[in-house]
């Protein structure tokens, strides 16, 4: 027996394990990313009917005709982050049940993540408290107009489709910060966007599929 979270036994220990064998196999080296996803109990993030399949490497319903992320793009986008620097003051829009937030949080102190949906929030909040994770801080807001409050960022990470990249964002970004975010509809590619002297600079890197980003709260 191991972990924090009463109930974490040995058969999930495994599949976790397992889970991290297949993001590798993927294409994700990042040793701390890797060790991030693996302190972090999925099945504790899903609904109660679904946890057998915590550990399988897809989406998954959260109510709110929302998904918690696929660990595979997790793994990705925050592999693409921290390659070759640390996360430093890092903000989160689309929190959702707060699985990403939690891993982000293994790898830096100071996590911020706004989600416009105030049930999935609360959802979160208990999440989190469950995994014993109290640095994370959330909002309820709608996170196209970033978290002025706590500005700049050294990391922007969106969980959410934009149909372009919301200014507000960019702006919030820190000198030689990085944020990465999808863009588009129908289509759909993750942008990673590094703020330079000179300017931000883009790189597309996969065709993703996530729900889109949404105005207003609710
Ligand atoms: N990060 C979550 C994924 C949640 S899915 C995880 O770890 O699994 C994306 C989330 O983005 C949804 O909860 C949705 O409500 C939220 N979202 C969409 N538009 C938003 C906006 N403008 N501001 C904040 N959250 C938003």
């Amino acid at each position: 027996m191991s972990g924090a979270v009463s109930g974490f036994g040995m058969t999930s220990q495994r599949t976790r394990t397992r889970m991290i064998e297949r993001l590798r196999e993927k294409g994700i080296v990042d040793e701390d990313v890797l060790a991030a996803i693996a302190a972090v109990p999925r099945h504790v993030f899903v609904e109660e009917a679904l946890a057998s399949r915590a550990y399988e490497d897809t989406a998954l319903p959260l109510g709110f005709a929302q998904t918690i992320s696929q660990p595979y793009v997790v793994a990705r986008m925050i592999e693409a982050l921290h390659v070759g620097r640390e996360l430093g003051k890092t903000l989160e829009i689309g929190a959702g049940c707060g699985y990403q937030a939690a891993v982000l949080a293994q790898l830096t102190d100071e996590v911020y993540a706004v989600e416009r949906i105030e049930p999935l929030l609360a959802k979160a909040r208990l999440n989190l408290r469950a995994i014993k994770e109290t640095k994370v801080r959330l909002k309820h807001a709608d996170g196209q107009l970033g978290l002025p409050e706590a500005a700049p960022f050294d990391t922007i990470i969106v969980a959410a489709a934009a149909l372009r990249v919301p200014p507000a964002l960019l702006r919030q970004l820190a000198p030689a910060g990085r944020m990465i975010l999808p863009v588009g509809g129908a289509t759909q590619y993750l942008a990673l966007i590094e703020r330079r002297a000179e300017g931000y600079l883009e790189t597309r890197l996969d065709a993703v599929r996530f729900v889109p980003l949404l105005s207003g709260v609710e």
